[in-house]
């Protein structure tokens, strides 16, 4: 148990969630007062961002669906030119984090309201959290102006993700219930959200593997994705995130494959010094060692296991390393320059964790 000393802020948001909540789209819009909104997707979910249009009759200004993961600066300004143009008075995201990303980047310089429709289970859609892309460099804000106003969790909108697809974000998804476990202002509420998402990804997501179309399965993963993205909402990341954050950014990997392949080994660094969160990982995957337990489900649900696999070449580990260290932020272990360069090239080999016991 950690020690009842902590700090908890709630974040206003309403969440709605079922299977064919996509219907009440329009009476969520009058509860916001919308007359007029931009609806926004990538362009390979464009089919669904048109399906809102058609639900929302004239509200729907337009459909934009150039959103694109990282949120590069160059596709906010057209959005944003466009939003101008339009004169929204709303905004409606359809899709994974990319399209709710570039949402955000929207309300942070309009302050126009939300209406967030997550596809995937990156949790992006819980958070006060924007990742910007600009020239190579991807930075990160906190504002309650990011902050969607509402999440609307359609659990049929999932069915069609593909296999990969939902593993990785599945995994994207139990990084944050990880990492929040160990966060150096985490808190008894977190952890129990944290407890529950792994337990409901690590049950849904060897289902979606066999049975892609299971909705009782397509549900539990939702809402374990949304008890992630709550935790990555309230807390500070470490290690792993900003690993992933380094190596999408400036070396353009996949942000959910990333974190698949990088999860095991930042555990298997930092569980020796986070107690309490590996008690609670080991019981969430009956296994004395979480990483190794990590690494196996990861394996048997078919993801990627190098980060050569994602097209990063051997010689980034050394800059990679670099970047790490260069500004520090909260994690269990100290950062320590070797030794984030040996789990890099292990990552980056697809070799399995190293867990190294505390000195
Ligand atoms: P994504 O949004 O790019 O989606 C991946 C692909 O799947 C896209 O091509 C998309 O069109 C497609 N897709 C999405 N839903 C689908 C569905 N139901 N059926 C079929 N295809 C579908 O990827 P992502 O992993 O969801 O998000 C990654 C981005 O989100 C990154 O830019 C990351 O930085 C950001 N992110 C931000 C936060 C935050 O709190 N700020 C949290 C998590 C992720």
């Amino acid at each position: 148990m950690n020690p009842l000393t902590f700090q908890y802020e709630a974040l206003p948001a309403r969440v709605v969630f079922g299977a064919g909540t996509l219907s009440r789209l329009p009476e969520e819009a009058a509860r916001l007062q919308l007359r007029r909104v931009l609806i926004l997707s990538t362009a390979g979910h464009r089919a669904n961002a048109d399906r809102v249009g058609a639900l929302l009759g004239p509200l729907a200004a337009e459909v934009f669906a150039g959103a694109v993961m990282h949120t590069p600066g160059q596709v906010t300004e057209v959005a944003l030119a466009l939003a101008s143009r339009l004169q929204i008075d709303g905004l409606i995201a359809i899709g994974g984090g990319s399209a709710i990303g570039l949402s955000k980047a929207l309300a942070l310089r309009t302050d126009l309201p939300q209406i967030v429709i997550p596809t995937t289970y990156a949790g992006s859609e819980a958070t006060p959290v924007l990742g910007e892309t600009v020239e190579g460099v991807k930075r990160t804000q906190r504002s309650p102006r990011i902050l969607p106003e509402t999440i609307l969790y359609d659990v049929e909108l999932t069915v069609g993700l593909p296999v990969h697809v939902s593993m990785a974000s599945g995994l994207n998804a139990m990084a944050h219930a990880a990492e929040a476990l160990y966060a150096a202002d985490c808190n008894p509420l977190t952890s129990l959200m944290a407890e529950a998402a792994l337990v409901a990804l690590i049950d849904a997501l060897p289902r979606i593997q066999s049975r892609p179309d299971d909705l009782d399965a397509r549900k539990t993963a939702l809402y374990g994705a949304w008890l992630c993205g709550c935790c990555l909402g309230a807390v500070g990341m470490g290690l792993h995130h900003k690993l992933c954050h380094t190596l999408g950014g400036t070396f353009g990997l996949p942000h959910a494959e990333t974190h698949a392949i990088l999860l095991p080994h930042a555990l298997a660094y930092n569980l020796p010094f986070a107690p309490e969160a590996h008690r609670i990982l080991a019981l969430a995957f009956h296994h004395a060692d979480p990483a190794v337990a990590l690494e196996q489900f990861s394996r048997r649900l078919g993801l990627p296991r190098a980060l050569s696999e994602l097209g990063m070449p051997e010689a980034a580990i050394d800059h990679a390393a670099d970047l790490a260290v260069r500004n520090p932020y909260p994690n269990p272990r100290p950062l320590e320059r070797e030794a984030l360069r040996g789990l890099l090239a292990r990552a980056w080999a697809g070799d399995p964790p190293l867990t190294e016991p505390q000195e």
